[in-house]
């Protein structure tokens, strides 16, 4: 009997994967498989080169060279794009310089101290007896004349009764002082101080949080407010929760203005009808919409809106990836999630952030079919080696998914990748239906990007694959748990007292303040809002009566299947329906990768090409 070896090329978004077989007869023997990242975007001839990377080094796994394949079968790529982009609803903006809040490592001393703001080297012309004064000192002056000048002035009759310093001073000030103040340090925009107003500086001790700044009732106390002030400042209260220092200052033109973008509505269009939703309702009503108009069309932004910037903005970038013009873009599926975004404070002096509220939004074009016979003809003529171009990607992922031990048709696959969730049903006759969802894997790290304030992506991308732990001593680190892990050797030193990233052989230490409690809370909140959402989307779509109760067996597979909190979501969620999900186990070995290489490789059999 005639022996073969036959090569799957699987290329995704994200990554492209091959599996190498023998095939004797009807007997498939697996010898290796291999990943690499896409080169180019999908479905272009960019893709031949990573191709043919991934072939080599499998190859060279199996102990064979690359000539010495017969066949390669690529999959018919889903003719889909996603793109990703986000937005504010509405934005706080505090006119004036009239706050800091931040929580510098090592501030000085503790308490509340309230005054008249003024240079430390005017002290001794301007600053007048009896009266309370809060110190600014600017980076150009030493610690040590400093020190000395406050001292001074005590000693003269000058109340000091604070300091703003703008270097990381303030515990070495702090320590040689005779009268002790708090003192806030690291104040990077110092010259946006104003001087000769009233303002308050307040620090907690180690540990604790401010207590006077962050009520609103304090600042009316401090400041001596009527009612209608109270209300306008109660924005810098709400601000300043959860810092361990902060200064206000009253600025008498300062007010708080809470400026309503106008986030605009969405126009859903559907085959009989158009609908419109507007943004500031939210994600959850957003997504009701859409379930209302059934199949999606096209999405609009209504014009001169945030989204209607947003769906601009992704109609230009997919344009842009398929070679089409932006009008002949139609969207044919989003994901709208509820998110929070960084925005900078206006009126902020040390680089404050505030956490504002606005959406997510995944969306997904149907580009003209793939010219993937294009990538075929290039790869045949570089390797001169026959290519073909196999079935429906859906269709070898189940076939593939299908060698997971412990499964049968009738069966559904959820593949979750980088930019689509994509899910298959095959019935006992083996007849297919699929569908494409946007959302996946990045938008999972986009939303962790933006809510933890990272603007780091490979961050984001790592906090989502891997658990953290906090580094208590050289010795000893707490896990997300709340078990102690106790080393054999010590933590290298730049961890300590840091939340690290615990990846498989190395930690990575987080720069951001945020607690692991927090970091892992948003985590697999962001996980959740994506994948679960997404899940039962998908199998409401693709189970002709939407009842999920007449369905038995779900197989993960994809990049996002490995996931370490992923699959387990979902293993809960879709039991509430008596629905067995689990990732797969391609060929027993393979957990969830390589289910539609290995499906092109099993499909030569079925279709007879080899023998
Ligand atoms: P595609 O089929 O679209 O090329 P993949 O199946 O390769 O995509 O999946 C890519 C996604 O999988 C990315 O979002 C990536 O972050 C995610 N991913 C890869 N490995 C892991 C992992 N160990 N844990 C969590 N997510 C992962
Ligand atoms: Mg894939």
């Amino acid at each position: 009997m005639m022996k073969r070896i036959v090569a799957g090329v699987d290329i995704g978004n994200s990554s492209t994967e091959v599996a190498i077989a023998r095939i004797e007869g009807e007997q498939i023997q697996f010898l290796s498989q291999h990943l690499v990242k896409t080169t180019g975007v999908k479905g272009t001839t960019h893709n031949v080169r990573g191709i043919q990377f991934a072939l080599q080094e499998a190859a060279k796994q199996a102990g064979l060279d690359v000539e010495e394949i017969d066949l390669i079968r690529l999959n018919d790529a889903v003719p889909v794009i996603g793109d990703l982009a986000m937005d504010l609803i509405s934005e706080t903006i505090i006119t004036e310089s009239s706050m800091i809040g931040h929580n510098p490592d090592t501030p000085g001393g503790a308490g509340l101290g309230v005054g008249t703001t003024i240079l430390i080297d005017q002290l001794f012309d301007a600053a007048e007896k009896g009266q309370g004064y809060i110190t600014v000192i600017p980076k150009s002056f030493d610690y040590e004349w400093v020190a000395h000048r406050l001292n001074q002035a005590e000693t003269e009759g000058i109340s000091i009764t604070g300091a703003i310093v703008q270097k990381d001073d303030g515990v070495l000030i702090h320590n040689r002082l005779h009268k002790k103040i708090p003192i806030v340090d690291e104040v990077s925009l110092i010259e946006k101080v104003p001087l000769f107003k009233l303002a308050a500086v307040e620090v907690a001790l180690p540990g604790h949080v401010i207590r006077t700044l962050s009520n609103p009732y304090g600042l009316s106390t401090v400041f001596q407010l009527d009612p209608d002030q109270t209300i306008q400042i109660a924005l810098v209260a709400k601000a300043l929760v959860g810092n361990r220092s902060a200064v206000v200052i009253r600025t008498p033109q300062g007010e708080v203005v809470e400026r309503k973008i106008e986030a605009g509505r969405m126009i859903l269009i559907g085959p009989r009808s158009h609908m419109e939703v507007s943004v500031n309702d939210g994600a959850e009503s957003i997504m009701n919409t859409y379930e209302k108009i059934g199949t999606l069309q096209d999405v609009r932004g209504e014009t001169g809106t945030n989204v209607g910037g947003m769906f601009n903005g992704l109609r230009q970038d997919l344009a842009q990836l398929t070679g089409q013009s932006p009008n002949e873009i139609t969207i044919s599926d989003f994901l709208a999630v509820d998110a929070v975004i960084p925005t900078s404070i206006s009126g902020s002096m040390a680089g404050e952030l505030s956490m504002e509220s606005g959406v997510a939004l995944a969306s997904m074009v149907k580009t003209d079919k793939v010219p993937i016979q294009r990538v075929a003809s290039l790869l045949e003529e570089e390797i001169g080696i026959a290519v073909e171009v196999g079935g429906v990607e859906a269709e070898m992922a189940i076939r593939g998914a299908l060698t997971t031990p412990g499964t049968r048709k009738p069966i559904v696959i959820l593949d979750m990748g980088g930019g689509s969730t994509d899910a298959a049903m095959m019935d006992g006759a083996e007849k297919t239906v699929s569908t494409h969802l946007a959302g996946a894997g990045d938008m999972v790290t986009m939303l962790i990007n933006s809510e933890l304030a990272l603007g780091d992506k490979d961050v984001a991308e790592k906090i989502k694959k891997y658990p953290l732990g906090k580094v208590l001593s050289l010795f000893h680190m707490q896990l997300e748990d709340g078990t102690i892990l106790f080393s054999e050797t010590p933590f290298p030193p730049y961890t300590f007292g840091k939340v690290v990233i615990r990846e498989e052989k190395e930690f990575t230490p987080l720069s951001i303040r945020s607690s692991m409690e927090k970091i892992r809370e948003i985590r697999r909140s962001a996980k959740r809002r994506v994948f679960v959402t997404n899940a039962l989307r998908a199998l409401k779509r693709i189970i002709p009566t939407g009842n999920l109760k007449h369905l038995s067996f779900v197989v993960m597979v994809g990049g996002s299947a490995l996931d370490f909190e992923i699959p387990q979501m979902l293993t809960e969620e879709l039991g509430k329906y008596g629905i067995v999900a689990g990732f797969a186990n391609i060929r027993g070995t393979e957990g969830p990768r390589n289910a539609v290489a290995t499906g092109l490789v099993l499909s030569s059999v079925k279709y007879g090409v080899t023998k």
